[in-house]
């Protein structure tokens, strides 16, 4: 029996066919309580195997539910998550919980241990029927996720960043075909966020495993995610390639995520001759500004954000957020037209 099958846990069951590898349908979680909390609400997903998803949407939105749903460790009140076809077995199922074929890096190293030494925190994973092995294999996997020169330390005393590179050695090195991580880049300081982002990348082009992971950053998941689901409320908002969701956002609410756009109303989009009858999205890189005195907005407002300057233009009905790259800036209180590039008209 293929150890990615579930039926040895799950006797009745049958393999669904023509699903994508981990499938999601329907799946409604609740967490019981003297108010109980929807926290994933009837979602459907498709998620590619040898890709990297990100679930991604504001705090409270069921991101870590739906990770912990697609691994087992929670067991849905109603609908099925299945893996290659075969239901992801649950507690009621199995006494370890979370799929054979699928590991987990929780938030906050949980699994880490501190005070022992890097190679003992990995190495500790395989067993010691095969001594020989089990040295090669954990240097293999230091190697990999560039920590061997960390062997002999302890945890206890690495950066976050490299903490979250031993977590994710640790689970990579019983060669898991699904790797979950929630929030992994939260603990790491930017500056080391872009190498370990390309790792990852990397051991997926190289290894094709599976990768799926939580972050409330969107910006830090453009880049490397393939695909990327949007959650808001406990139910899945937008879903696709990030590209296509950037440039053509089913919902305001990921323009708002992902290009913290300019999200206006039909009556204030009439004001820059944008017809629409329901919400306008204009990214704030679509947005120009020309000085022209008695023109009928004025800059309001100026951030400094380094290499662009963030201005805030409008009039008494509309404020809008623009990217000015420009040195010489224009003084707060000046006259300016507003030029609008492009622009999302939302159909919801
Ligand atoms: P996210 O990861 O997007 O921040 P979560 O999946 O952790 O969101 O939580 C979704 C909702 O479910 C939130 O309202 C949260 O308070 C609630 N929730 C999460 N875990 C529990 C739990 N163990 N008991 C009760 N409510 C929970
Ligand atoms: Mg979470």
């Amino acid at each position: 029996m293929a150890k990615t099958s579930s039926c040895q846990y799950i006797p009745t069951d049958t393999q669904k066919l023509g699903v994508a590898a981990i499938h999601g349908e329907n799946i409604t979680s609740i967490f019981k309580g003297k108010k109980d909390v929807i926290a994933v609400e009837n979602v459907s997903f498709d998620i590619d195997q040898k890709k990297i998803t990100a679930i991604i949407g504001e705090s409270g939105s069921g991101k870590s539910t739906l990770l912990k749903l697609i691994y087992g460790l929670l067991e849905p009140h109603s609908g099925e998550v299945r893996y290659k076809g075969w239901l992801v077995p649950t507690r009621k199922d199995k006494l370890i919980p979370g799929h054979d074929a699928m590991k987990m890096v929780s938030q906050g190293f949980d699994d880490l241990n501190l005070y022992a030494k890097v190679w003992d925190n990995v190495a500790s994973q395989l067993p010691n029927t095969n001594l020989e092995y089990k040295k090669t294999r954990t240097e293999e996997t230091l190697k990999k996720l560039r920590i061997d020169h960390l062997a002999q330390q302890r945890v206890a005393d690495l950066s976050g960043g490299e903490r979250q590179r031993v977590a994710i050695a640790r689970a990579l090195i019983n060669d898991p075909e699904v790797l979950l991580m929630d929030e992994p880049f939260n603990q790491v300081d930017a500056a080391f966020r872009d190498g370990l982002q390309h790792d990852i990348k990397q051991i997926v082009l190289e290894t094709g495993l599976t990768v799926i992971l939580v972050s409330h950053d969107p910006a830090e998941v453009l880049a490397m995610a393939d695909a990327l689901i949007v959650m808001r409320n406990g139910k899945i908002v937008d879903a696709g390639n990030p590209k296509d969701l950037y440039y053509n956002p089913k919902h305001p609410y990921t323009a708002l995520l992902l290009a913290k756009s300019n999200i206006i109303n039909a009556t204030q989009a009439s004001i820059l001759q944008i017809e629409s009858t329901k919400q306008v999205a204009i990214h704030q890189e679509w947005i120009d500004v020309e000085e022209q005195p008695n023109a009928p907005f004025i800059i309001k407002e100026i951030k400094f954000r380094g290499f662009y300057s963030e201005y805030v233009v409008g009039n008494d009905k509309i404020n809008l957020h623009a990217i000015v790259k420009t040195k010489t800036p224009i003084p707060i209180g000046t006259g300016v037209n507003i030029l609008i590039q492009d622009s999302i008209s939302f159909s919801q």
